[in-house]
């Protein structure tokens, strides 16, 4: 059966080592299955729902994710990568989401719950975040996914989704929908912690080690990293848990059985911070130096990126447009 993947991502930042592993990485794979369609938005609207005052943000972002999307190698001859806003009839099909789900069910979503708090909202929450689950199942749905490869944070969104899809088929009794799939990274990659230990690497925490990084940034950031508060001497024993360098060499590194021997060491004294965080420094060099030669290579031809954009959205806008009619025919709206 074909296989219909969507995904996106906040043009708030540019994209860091979490949105790689968490999701990146597992399109990618995606995109060379055979009889895989893939849709990527960049979700300026949702992005919109708390940068309402600083709207520039949101745009001059739109661009850089894009080069974050060509640099590790997403092929727009494979995936189709589009912005959300011009995409209008995603909007029409939230306006009629938004009256299958009730307030209540929408505050109990435990990620926009813990982004409110995280973002100081309070009673202040403006009411486009409040309800961006519900754009997100618009989003999801108006392409028909089939499996939506994403990181933790995200199950509360595709749970709202197929909730969405069921009580659509069940109240205009018509299977027009299709009930996705999460696809969820290897468990130590699905919420990848920030530099600083504390939640998960995010744009707007500012803990994160980003896909344009310098080489200067990415060691600095790497020597910066939290570890072991009670590690201070190199004969001292060390804590592997919450140790972000041991988290991060779990998930980066090859050589397994070499971060093993490093674990037993650390654990057991003898070994300092800054030998593992210089070996790790050394993985995550290798790694993104060729993501930031190709960034830097389509940076140099913007024109030729917004052209790809361009024709990505307006391909994309072909299969929204028939879902949305189908959407207006089950519920009896489509008058002519
Ligand atoms: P913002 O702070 O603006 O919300 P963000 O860094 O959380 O930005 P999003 O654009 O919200 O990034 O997330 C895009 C995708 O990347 C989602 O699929 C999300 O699950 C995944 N993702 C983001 N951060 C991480 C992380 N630290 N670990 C794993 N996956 C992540
Ligand atoms: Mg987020």
């Amino acid at each position: 059966m074909k296989k219909v993947v969507v995904t996106g991502d906040r043009p708030t930042g540019k994209l860091h080592l979490g949105h790689y592993v968490g999701s990146l990485k597992n399109r990618l794979i995606l995109q060379q299955t055979e009889q895989t369609e893939s849709y990527i938005m960049i979700a300026d609207q949702q992005a919109l729902t708390d940068h309402a005052a600083t709207p520039e943000k949101v745009s001059q972002n739109v661009f850089e994710v894009a080069l974050d999307y060509l640099a590790v190698g997403i092929d727009p001859k494979k995936s189709t990568i589009f912005i959300q806003s011009q995409i209008p009839e995603l909007a029409e099909i939230t306006m009629y989401y938004m009256n299958l789900v009730s307030v209540s069910r929408v505050g109990r979503n435990p990620t926009v719950k813990h982004e409110i708090q995280e973002k100081s909202f309070g009673q202040s929450v403006p009411t486009g975040f409040f309800v961006y689950p519900i754009s997100q199942a618009a989003d999801i749905t108006a392409f028909r996914a089939t499996h939506v490869p994403v990181g933790e944070d995200q199950l509360p969104m595709l749970e709202q989704t197929r909730e969405i899809v069921r009580e659509f088929h069940h109240l205009y009794r018509q299977a027009v929908l299709v009930e996705p799939e999460i696809i969820l990274p290897k468990a130590n990659a699905r919420r990848l912690v920030g530099i600083d230990g504390k939640g998960k690497m995010s744009k707007s925490l500012n803990n994160g080690i980003y896909l344009a990084d310098t080489e200067e940034e990415i060691e600095r950031k790497v020597m910066s990293m939290y570890t072991d508060p009670n590690h201070i001497h190199v004969e001292d024993p060390g804590k592997i848990e919450g140790n972000v360098v041991f988290t991060y060499l779990d998930v980066f590194a090859t050589d397994t059985v070499k971060v093993e021997e490093l674990k037993e060491q650390y654990q057991h004294g003898g070994l300092g911070d800054v030998f593992i965080k210089k070996y790790l420094n050394q993985i995550l060099q290798e790694f993104l130096a060729p993501i930031r030669s190709r960034r830097e290579g389509y940076a140099r031809n913007p024109d030729q990126v917004m052209q790809m954009l361009r024709e990505g959205s307006e391909k994309a806008r072909i299969p929204a447009k028939q879902t949305l009619s189908d959407v207006k025919k089950a519920m009896g709206i489509q008058y002519f």
